[in-house]
């Protein structure tokens, strides 16, 4: 598995960079914040309330 080395730009093959000494694979993924989420949930909510509006404007 080749990973990346963020300081030098460039693939590491292994656990350790070998040009900057930096260790690569122990970088954890850092989860999606709660305000992110909570604001994809409110577009979604926004999304569907317009479609619902356009849908009952054009049944009228
Ligand atoms: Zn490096």
């Amino acid at each position: 598995m080749t990973t990346w080395c963020e300081n030098c730009d460039r693939p590491v093959d292994g656990a350790v960079c070998e040009v900057c000494g930096e260790s690569v694979a122990a970088k954890v993924r850092e989860p999606i914040p709660w305000r992110w989420r909570l604001f994809i949930l409110a577009t979604i909510i926004y999304v569907i309330w317009r479609i619902y509006q356009l849908v009952s404007w054009l049944s009228h």
